[in-house]
């Protein structure tokens, strides 16, 4: 463990340092994209079989230190669970969007996001009749997703309850269940400024909408929805290069402008405050609540993100605690990762980690790095295999790869 950590330093070091040497600055921002989203899923696989544990339990079963390595959760080593499912339905469904409308509005996303959402719920053995006609593409034909990983009773009843795609929850839920899932939101925004760059503050304010609207979907409640858009705000901010606590300070203005803001303000500043004041500190982490809730979740990643020395000790602080392991590890491996990109993620957890390759190909399409490329060759071959055989240029060919796995009209 402590060569493994002593690695660990010198790698944050190096991220510490910046692009300087060797990177160039799109594999930096690859790495970061990838690092987001593995990041989400290792803390996720790390949380798992801790979730509904109290903090004295989970030290009594593995030592005063608590969970550090994976153990098996839903009889496999490496599990995800539903926070990282549905993140990745949520990237599907942006991603579908963007490849199938020039420019599809908010209100177009979160319904291309509410059907991704139908698709997650399919996986889970669960039908409705919005589910009709859209249960293919290149993400449901990845069978280890078709899982049951404790789906959330929030997100079930809203997917079922709902009479069209457009619709929004009509309970008043404000559970993690929103949060949990829309990073790919914030890297999504953040694609489209570094290709717009003059745009900032109108991607700012979209990240953080979409994000409110992304939860709304099954959430119901004020500080369910807020919470979500400031999660997806500040990690477009950090993809844009940002560090974490100049993050939260540009988008705490977009928050404390919308109503019933003020649970969600009160989390993030107590987290904020605890995290400047009593760092990495299991007992400050108890008094920003378990994590069950929208804005304690939000609240514990930052805190975890804001105290942490690195990947790992960032991450370990966000599960060994009494409350929603897999949910505020997930969220503190996804701020963490997109801070100090794929390489500072421990090797011994992304080794046995379930869909690893699947989870970085979803990263990777979100960082629209081929985007002018895809669009031109997607119109150029109409879409249609054998329009392979004009393209010659690599970029064309990945290109073609990726709009073809996103492109969606066949089931939207
Ligand atoms: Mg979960």
């Amino acid at each position: 463990m402590s060569n493994d950590n002593e690695m660990k330093a010198s790698t944050v070091h190096e991220n510490e340092a910046g692009p300087s040497h060797e990177m160039a600055h799109s594999d930096l921002v690859q790495q970061k994209y990838i690092g987001c989203l593995l990041g989400g899923a290792v803390g996720d696989a790390l949380g798992a079989p801790v979730e509904f544990m109290s903090a004295a339990s989970i030290r009594h079963r593995f030592g005063p230190t608590g969970i550090q390595e994976f153990v098996p959760a839903f009889g496999k080593l490496g599990a995800i669970t539903d926070d990282t499912q549905m993140t990745l339905f949520t990237a599907e469904g942006l991603l579908g969007g963007r490849f199938s409308k020039q420019k599809p509005t908010l209100p177009e996303l979160r319904v291309y996001i509410a059907k991704a959402y139908q698709r997650w719920m399919h996986t889970q053995g669960y039908k409705h009749e919005l589910q009709i006609g859209i249960c293919n593409g290149w993400l449901m034909d990845q069978e280890e997703l078709f899982s049951g990983r404790a789906p959330g009773n929030t997100c079930l009843s809203g997917l079922q309850g709902m009479r069209a795609a457009s619709d929004i929850a009509r309970n008043n839920s404000k559970g993690c269940g929103g949060v949990m899932r829309v990073a790919p939101i914030g890297m999504y925004f953040s694609s489209l400024n570094r290709h717009y760059e003059s745009q900032h503050s109108q991607f700012l304010h979209d990240a953080f909408e979409l994000g409110c609207q992304a939860a709304a979907v099954t959430h119901g409640h004020p500080t369910g929805q807020l919470s979500s858009g400031f999660f997806s705000a500040i990690i477009m901010e950090l993809l844009s290069g940002k560090g974490l606590s100049e993050a939260v300070n540009w988008v705490l203005p977009l928050l404390r402008v919308r109503v019933s803001c003020e649970e969600t303000l009160k989390a993030v500043e107590t987290a904020c405050r605890l995290a400047t004041n009593r760092p990495n500190d299991p007992a400050a982490l108890h008094l920003l609540g378990e994590g069950w809730v929208a804005e304690e979740a939000l609240a514990i990643a930052v805190y975890c993100a804001l105290s942490a020395k690195d990947f790992r000790s960032g991450v370990e602080l966000s599960v060994n605690h009494s409350g929603d392991s897999d949910s505020t590890g997930s969220m503190t491996g996804q701020l963490l990762g997109a801070i100090f990109g794929q390489e500072a993620i421990p090797a011994t957890w992304l080794e046995h980690l379930e869909l690893a390759t699947v989870i970085s190909s979803i990263a990777d399409d979100l960082t629209l790095n081929d985007w002018t490329t895809a669009e031109i060759s997607a119109s150029a071959i109409g879409l249609q295999p054998q329009g392979l055989t004009t393209l010659t240029e690599t970029a064309a060919l990945r290109a073609y790869a990726v709009t073809f796995r996103h492109w969606g009209p066949f089931r939207h």
